[in-house]
């Protein structure tokens, strides 16, 4: 069995600089520290994506180029885990779902939250495991995780489930609206009835369109800063971030101005501020004004997938009522429709 291990930065393979903080350093290093990957049953190969960072400093063209590196590489290999910093690893993650659709192989990224030079580093065990599900396969020996998934702490997430909880936890990932795919102990334990079995066949689409605001509603918030960012700021989709079950304040301006920005062409779209069950729209007397066919419902996705559906289909030049039916389908496991 060929895995390919990508690597893209993040604490896992940071040393302390001069100056006392952390700042990414090189695979080699990160290699040294885990020589147990010589025991595994595989062949593993690796390759550096780029320069390693700190994945604050990852954007969608990092995006782009992972996705070339899958493609190209996808017949060459089994597996494939990414190494990769846990900041931005959700965006990435969800990213990747809907630019290699039903890639049908697995593709496992992780990280840690210490750097693995250090003694009690989650890295190794984070590192190991995920190669070993990657590697994991049936009796007629086809992988049994054919998608894009997160594995931290323990457990196995679908990879555009996920949003980061914890800067601090060593279980820094939470799927809160899909159930975990896989649970490490003592076993690995794979849900296969939650795990997803691509039909259809794979294709590669990685064009991104970053055009994307997201007006996080406040109480207090006032009609300027609104405006600048609905109309002014000229994206192609704005993401309303509102309360509870999609629910948004009585003001006398935001109507008009969704319903301008909607005669612009502007995408937009209703994602709930609570990361536990999301948006139902016909829920409250307060949602009304967003109950109608322009404003779309993010349903239960992560604020992460909503972001890079979003830019994936304007990438892909859907806008209006093809934007609107892709969006509200479910791609890649990202939403319960
Ligand atoms: N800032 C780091 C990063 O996302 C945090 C981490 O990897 O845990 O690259």
């Amino acid at each position: 069995m060929k895995l390919l291990l990508v690597y893209t930065g993040g604490t896992i393979g940071m040393v302390q600089s001069p100056e006392g903080d952390l700042s990414p350093f090189n695979f080699d290093e990160v290699l040294r520290q885990v020589p147990e990957l010589n025991q595994l049953e595989c062949d593993i190969e690796t390759i550096q994506a780029w320069e390693p960072l700190d994945s604050s400093d990852i954007n969608h063209n990092h995006w782009i180029k992972l996705a070339d590196i899958l493609n190209n590489n996808r017949d060459q290999y089994d597996g494939f885990v990414i190494l990769h910093g846990t900041d931005t690893m959700a965006y990435t993650a969800s990213a990747l779902s809907f630019m290699l659709n039903n890639f049908s192989k697995p593709i496992i990224l992780t990280g840690s939250q210490l750097p693995i030079g250090v003694l009690r580093s989650d890295g190794r065990e984070n590192l190991i495991t995920s190669i070993e599900l990657a590697m994991a396969r049936k009796n007629d020996e086809t992988a049994i995780i054919k998608e894009v998934a997160v594995y931290f702490e323990n457990k196995l997430f679908r990879g555009n489930r996920v949003y980061k909880r914890s800067s601090q936890d060593f279980e820094a990932f939470s799927s809160p609206n899909y159930p975990v795919l896989a649970n490490v102990g003592v076993h690995i334990d794979i849900n296969k009835q939650h795990t997803l079995a691509p039909v259809e066949s794979y294709f590669c689409k990685n064009n991104l369109d970053p055009s994307v605001g997201i007006l996080t509603l406040f109480p207090g918030i006032d009609e300027e800063i609104s405006r600048a960012l609905v109309l002014e700021s000229k994206r192609n989709a704005i993401i309303l971030h509102t309360y509870g079950s999609g629910n948004v304040p009585k003001l006398n301006w935001l109507p008009s101005l969704l319903d301008e920005a909607h005669e612009k062409g502007v995408m937009i779209i209703n994602a709930s501020q609570c990361r536990m069950g999301g948006v139902s729209q016909p829920a409250y007397a307060s949602s009304r004004i967003l109950r109608n066919s322009n404003v779309l419902s993010a349903g239960d996705m992560t604020l992460e997938a909503t972001i890079t559906k979003t830019m994936w289909l304007l990438g892909h030049g859907k806008r209006g009522k093809a934007f609107r039916e892709l969006f509200l389908d479910d791609l890649a496991g990202e939403r319960t429709l």
